[in-house]
């Protein structure tokens, strides 16, 4: 009886102290969406298109990334370049360039199967959004960086892109 009531008392103090510890010291939460987490230079969230130094688009619309895509959610349509208006460096460009972003499983395979680095997964993560059509990203929204254009409503007050 003794020795069980000596054991409850040390886990009780024991269960206390970890308490008490967590009191004083810092909170882990984030006071989102007022405070917004930095998310680590790895995290895979929305795609974009990257230009190259010059100003072109960096995307040659080889298809790779659609081919590599485990869900089929890239659809690449290429178009040769104009010498005199090129669109891009190399000999074509994606004409059409658009992921489905509710289909896409943020898998980064698509980075990875580029072989000019043009399609790329950022740190966004606010994607929320009622309209299912705002999910079709087309490459005036991929090409737009930092911020996407597509999401247009507001539901927790922090998806408004300028
Ligand atoms: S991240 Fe994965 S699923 Fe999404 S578009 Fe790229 S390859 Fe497809
Ligand atoms: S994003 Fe990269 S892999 Fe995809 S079509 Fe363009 S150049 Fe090819």
């Amino acid at each position: 009886m003794l020795r069980q009531f000596v054991e409850g008392t040390k886990n009780l103090l024991i269960g206390m102290g970890v308490t008490f510890r967590n009191m004083l010291s810092e909170p882990v939460t984030f006071q989102y969406p007022d405070v917004k987490r930095d998310m680590p230079a790895r995290y895979r969230g929305r795609h974009f298109l990257n230009r190259d130094e010059n100003g072109l688009e960096a995307c040659v619309g080889c298809s790779l990334c659609s081919a590599n895509c485990p869900v089929g959610c890239i659809h690449v349509v290429a178009a040769e370049n104009d010498p005199e208006n090129p669109v891009s460096a190399g000999e074509r460009y994606a004409e059409v360039y658009e992921i489905n972003l509710l289909r896409c499983i943020y898998c980064g395979y698509c980075e990875e199967a580029c072989p000019v680095d043009a399609v790329v997964l950022r740190e966004h993560y606010e994607l929320a959004d009622y309209d299912r059509d705002c999910y079709i990203a087309e490459k005036d929204d991929l090409l737009v960086y930092p911020e996407p254009n597509r999401f247009r409503h507001d539901i927790l007050g922090n998806t408004i892109r300028e």
